[in-house]
């Protein structure tokens, strides 16, 4: 068996996403021999910080096939390369892609696949939350080796390594014509100023409370008030074409846990909490004062958004002054 494997998203400049080095941090902790894999443009580029995070060497592939289609390549070139070297265990973070290769290589292998985990005390041996985040489970993943574990954003802390370079070994998988059906035909980069709403230290979220689709400029001259943060939405007003699907955060949405979490006219709905209970810091403001949201905020504003915002604003850029 050769340790630990961390599924690493690249960009075609050798940047690699943040849940791959969260992920190289925890792989080190449980003590096995730890490398990546990398595939598409970009690839071999980042073994120097693949190997600062603790990877030792980087199954790379620089093809374009893996960015032209789909997740079936490169569930592909894991299949193969996983039954050359026999992993263990491999990590993959939440993000779209990857989930979508993670399962298409479960089904290829036949390999027990645990999505949403929170922690990992083994390679065999996992974690989650249910219930809205109020009980842990704990998993045991049976079956062949490798495991495939898909883990929830910012369960760990990135922390280099003070490694060098990973040792690149070229991936040279070739990759079938049916491995080529689902080709990404367009790319489209959400014009975005500021930090992404995962990595953000701090979330402004709205949601139907807002009234109307133009109110949101408000939360977002808030986010800009604020040092390092972003706005996110409950689904009630993506649902209702207000915001685009990137910001929701909830079950069906992306999964947050800044440092402060400003929910503004949301109620605290079950599938909304599930995407950001784990903040450090919950600030509701809500006009209801028995909405849920009350029950997890650490300060509540029992007031109308669109007057209640606007002061706090003032107030931030006044400290400023
Ligand atoms: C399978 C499934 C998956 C789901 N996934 C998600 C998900 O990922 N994310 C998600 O968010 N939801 C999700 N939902 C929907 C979820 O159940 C709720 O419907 C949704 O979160 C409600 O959004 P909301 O709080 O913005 O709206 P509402 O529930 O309508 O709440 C609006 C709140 O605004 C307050 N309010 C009204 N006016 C003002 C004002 N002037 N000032 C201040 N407050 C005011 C109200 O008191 C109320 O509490 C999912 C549902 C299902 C069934």
């Amino acid at each position: 068996m050769s340790g630990i494997w961390v599924y690493a998203e690249v960009s075609s400049d050798g940047k690699v996403e943040s849940g791959a080095l969260e992920n190289l941090t925890k792989a080190r902790d449980l003590g096995s021999e730890v490398s990546a894999v990398a595939l598409g443009p970009g690839a071999s580029q980042a073994a120097a910080q693949l190997g600062g995070y603790g990877a030792t060497t980087l199954y790379a592939s620089d093809d374009a096939v893996y960015s032209d289609f789909v997740a079936q390549p490169a569930a592909h070139a894991l299949a193969e390369l996983a039954g050359q070297h026999q992993p263990e265990l491999i990590l993959f973070s939440a993000t779209y892609d990857s989930r979508d290769i993670a399962g298409r290589l479960s089904g290829k292998l036949g390999a027990t696949l645990m999505a949403n985990a929170t922690d990992l005390l083994g390679p065999d041996y996992a974690q989650t939350q249910i219930f809205g985040g109020t009980q842990i489970v704990d998993v045991t993943l049976s079956g062949p080796d490798p495991k495939l574990v898909i883990t929830r954003p910012k369960s760990f802390e990135p922390s280099p390594s003070g490694g060098g370079a990973a040792t690149v070994v070229q991936v040279d998988v070739a990759v079938p014509d049916e491995a080529k059906t689902c080709r990404r035909v367009e790319r489209h980069e959400q014009a975005a100023s500021g930090p992404k709403l995962e990595a953000a230290k701090v979330v402004v979220a709205g949601g139907r409370g807002l009234q109307d689709a133009s109110n949101f400029k408000l939360l977002e001259e808030l986010a800009r008030a604020i040092p390092g943060a972003a706005v996110g939405a409950s689904r009630a007003i993506v649902d209702s074409g207000w915001v685009p699907y990137a910001l929701q955060v909830g079950q069906t949405g992306k999964t947050v846990s800044p440092e402060v979490y400003i929910a503004v006219g949301i109620s605290g709905a079950t599938q909304h909490l599930v995407g950001m209970k784990n903040s450090k810091r919950i600030i509701a403001v809500n006009k209801d004062k028995d909405a849920p949201i009350f029950q997890y905020a650490d300060l509540g504003i029992v007031g109308d958004a669109l007057k209640v915002i606007p002061q706090i604003i003032e107030a931030i850029n006044a400290t400023k002054g």
